[in-house]
C-alpha cells in the first residue's frame, strides 16, 4: 500500500490557501482529504495568514466543514509571538497590520506600546494600510525599534485575482530605508522550527503539504523536512516544479495525496 509511505510520518504541516482552500472556497475533497490524515497523525496548519487570530482561523475553517482547532494553527502572527519570546522574552511591540497579528502578539505575552516606545515593529499584511501608519512606523523604527516581518509573500489569489500581500507593507518599509532585520514566516526556517516545537516532533517525523515551490517546498527543503506539492494552488502542473528543489511527493490534491494517489520523486 502506498500510503503506508504517509504513515510513516508522524506530523503533516499543511499549508491553507490552494490546498484547504481557495479564493474563499473549499477546494474540492479537502475536507475529507484532511480527515484522512488527521487519521494517521497530527495535523498543523502552517501559513503565513497574519491578519487573523489562531482561534479565527480555525473557526472560519470550522465553517467550512474542517475540523480543527485553535491550537492546530501555525500562522506567521503566531509565529512572530513565538519567535520574540525565545529569544527576547516579552517585548514591547508596536503592530503594523490587521487584528490577528494584535491578538496574537498579546497571547505571547507582549506588551502592546505606542510607536516612540516599541523595541520591536511587527509587520504583516494590511488592507488599511496609509499614509499615517507608515509615518508611525517611521518614528518607531526610526526612534530604534527594529523590524520583524512576519512574512514576504508579495500577493495572494482571491477570486478576483491576485491582492497584495504582507510584501507591499514590508516593501514600504523598506523603500523608507528599514528594511526587516528578520522574517519568520515560510520560507523561513524559524517557520517550520516553530511548528515542529509546537507539534513536539523531530524534523524527520514531518510532512509538509503546501502548493507554493518558493515558500512551503524550499522552506521545507531548507528546514530538511520532507515535503508533498498539491496541484491545487498556485503550482497548476507538474512542469513547474524545478527539480534542484523537488518535493518527495506530487499530488493532484490533498485528497489524492490522502488516498495514495500521488508520486514520488528520485
Ligand atoms: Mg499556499
Amino acid at each position: 500500500m502506498k500510503n503506508e509511505t504517509l504513515r510513516s510520518y508522524r506530523v503533516f504541516l499543511i499549508d491553507v490557501d490552494g490546498v484547504l482552500v481557495r479564493g474563499g472556497e473549499v477546494v474540492p475533497g479537502a475536507v475529507e482529504g484532511l480527515a484522512k490524515l488527521q487519521k494517521m497523525g497530527r495535523v498543523l496548519l502552517l501559513t503565513n495568514n497574519s491578519t487573523r487570530s489562531r482561534e479565527q482561523v480555525a473557526l472560519n475553517l470550522r465553517r467550512s466543514g474542517f475540523s480543527l482547532r485553535a491550537e492546530e494553527i501555525v500562522s506567521s502572527a503566531f509565529i512572530a509571538g513565538a519567535y520574540l519570546s525565545e529569544h527576547y522574552g516579552s517585548v514591547r511591540v508596536w503592530p503594523l497590520g490587521e487584528e490577528g497579528l494584535d491578538l496574537e502578539l498579546a497571547s505571547a505575552g507582549h506588551k502592546l506600546v505606542s510607536p516612540q516606545e516599541a523595541e520591536w515593529v511587527v509587520a504583516g499584511m494590511d488592507r488599511d494600510l496609509n499614509y499615517d501608519k507608515l509615518a508611525k512606523a517611521l518614528l518607531a523604527l526610526s526612534s530604534g525599534g527594529r523590524l520583524l516581518a512576519t512574512n514576504e509573500d508579495r500577493t495572494f489569489p482571491t477570486a478576483d485575482g491576485p491582492r497584495p500581500g504582507a510584501g507591499a507593507t514590508v516593501g514600504a518599509l523598506t523603500g523608507m530605508g528599514y528594511p526587516p532585520t528578520i522574517v519568520v514566516g515560510k520560507p523561513s526556517k524559524i517557520a517550520f522550527e516553530i511548528a515542529l516545537e509546537t507539534a513536539d516532533c523531530e524534523r524527520e517525523e514531518a510532512l509538509m503539504i503546501g502548493d507554493r515551490m518558493e515558500t512551503d517546498i524550499l522552506g521545507a527543503r531548507e528546514a530538511a523536512i520532507d515535503s508533498a506539492i498539491v496541484l491545487t494552488g498556485v503550482t497548476r502542473s507538474e512542469e513547474m516544479i524545478v527539480a534542484s528543489a523537488a518535493p518527495r511527493f506530487v499530488a493532484d490534491s490533498i485528497l489524492d495525496l490522502a488516498e495514495g494517489r500521488f508520486t514520488e520523486t528520485n
